[in-house]
């Protein structure tokens, strides 16, 4: 059933469900102190993009808010409809 759920979640793709999604205002740390853009990256283990502080340690919100997220088909689950975050959906 995997293809034709992931056609069902790219013809749901909504641009303003994607504005509220929590990697464009929260990073997310694992138990080693790694980052990563969500919770979804980081079960998936991807990391923040390279360049971009790496561990906590190196903590520095403004170089965080530079950063591209590192994207993927599961992100498509994020930004169907009215959208999936933290909170619940992201269009309200
Ligand atoms: S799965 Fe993708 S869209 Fe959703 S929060 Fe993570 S990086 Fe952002």
């Amino acid at each position: 059933n995997y293809e034709g759920y992931m056609l069902k979640l790219i013809e749901a793709f909504n641009p303003v469900a994607a504005e509220g999604v929590m990697c464009r205002n929260t990073v997310s740390v694992g138990w080693d102190g790694y980052l990563y853009d969500c919770d979804f990256n980081q079960m998936l283990e991807l990391k923040v993009a390279k360049g971009a502080p790496q561990h906590i340690r190196e903590f520095n919100v403004a170089a965080l808010d530079e950063r591209n997220i590192m994207l993927n088909q599961h992100c498509y689950g994020c930004t169907a409809g009215a959208g999936s975050s933290c909170g619940g959906e992201t269009v309200k």
